[in-house]
């Protein structure tokens, strides 16, 4: 969504010099801001944006190899669900909307609003956002997040019982660890997009992709229209083959081998 947030008076959009270094970060903060303003991401959504974007610098801000094999597990999970489902956040709707609606189209998956910070006001914008980009149904919205997840207690357990409730398989990013835990628990698949490799969330998804969102989406759909085609065999394969523990401790690998690096470049 690019169009020009009036209420935002804080927005420097329009003085971001082209050829600033970091445009395309300090761009993506002014979608998180608008986001904010125009009522759909809680507060609490820009501090968890900013843990990322820590996280980001130590990953070198690229989608790594450790990412790209659990974004192929992933995808092969959800090709061979029986009801895969994209679980959708105020982050997400600000940075990716369009990806998860293509996401979602190529791999025959639901979509469902899932806030921490539930408001319908909040479910309603994003449900909104997301047809705009071309999402037929969304689930979560009022009365429909009317299944409970056992264990969480108030608003933070409320799902829909045609979505998240009776999934086998759900995609995440930027969830809290609480939640990812009581899904697990539920014996549901978990694919979690986060950042941090040591976060509760990273630690307890069944698939951890640990890069960024902004990233993430656009090569998941890639991977998707190659798989898709894929016999059930290999698709299997691949995702009998992937061991996520060695996937994390791979990405904390990298990271503290990376900033030795520097230190020695100084
Ligand atoms: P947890 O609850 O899992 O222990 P937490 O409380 O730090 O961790 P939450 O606020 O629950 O985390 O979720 C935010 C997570 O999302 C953080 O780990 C953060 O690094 C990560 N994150 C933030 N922005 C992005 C992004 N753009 N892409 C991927 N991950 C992100
Ligand atoms: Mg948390």
């Amino acid at each position: 969504m690019d169009k020009t947030h009036t209420s935002n008076e804080w927005s420097i959009r329009s003085l971001i010099p082209e050829n600033h270094p970091r445009r395309q970060s300090l761009i993506i903060r002014e979608k998180i801001v608008d986001a904010l303003l125009d009522g759909y991401l809680a507060p609490q959504g820009l501090i968890a944006h900013g843990r990322g974007e820590c996280f980001d610098y130590l990953i070198g801000e690229k989608t790594q190899d450790f990412a790209i094999k659990a974004m192929k597990a992933a995808i092969a999970t959800m090709l061979l669900a029986r009801h895969p489902v994209i679980s959708v956040n105020g982050n997400m709707a600000a940075l990716v909307p369009e990806e998860i609606v293509k996401l979602a189209e190529v791999l025959n998956a639901k979509i469902e609003v899932n806030l921490f910070y539930r408001t319908k006001q909040r479910e309603i914008k994003i449900a909104e956002i997301l047809k705009k980009y071309g999402a037929k149904k969304v689930l979560g919205v009022g009365e429909d997040a009317s299944a409970t997840i056992p264990e969480l207690f108030s608003e933070r357990r409320r799902v829909s019982p045609e979505g998240i409730y009776i999934a086998d398989v759900v995609l995440l990013a930027l969830e809290d660890g609480d939640r990812t835990e009581a899904l697990v628990k539920m014996g549901k698949k978990v694919i979690a997009i986060d950042l941090n490799p040591l976060s509760r969330t990273a630690q307890k998804a069944n698939i951890t992709i640990v890069d960024n969102i902004v990233r993430a989406f656009p090569k998941m759909i890639e991977i998707a229209y190659e798989l898709k085609n894929a016999n059930k065999e290999d698709l299997e394969k691949i995702v009998r083959e992937y061991d996520n523990k060695k996937i994390l401790a791979e990405s904390i690998k990298f990271i503290s081998e990376y900033l030795n690096q520097l230190s020695l470049s100084l």
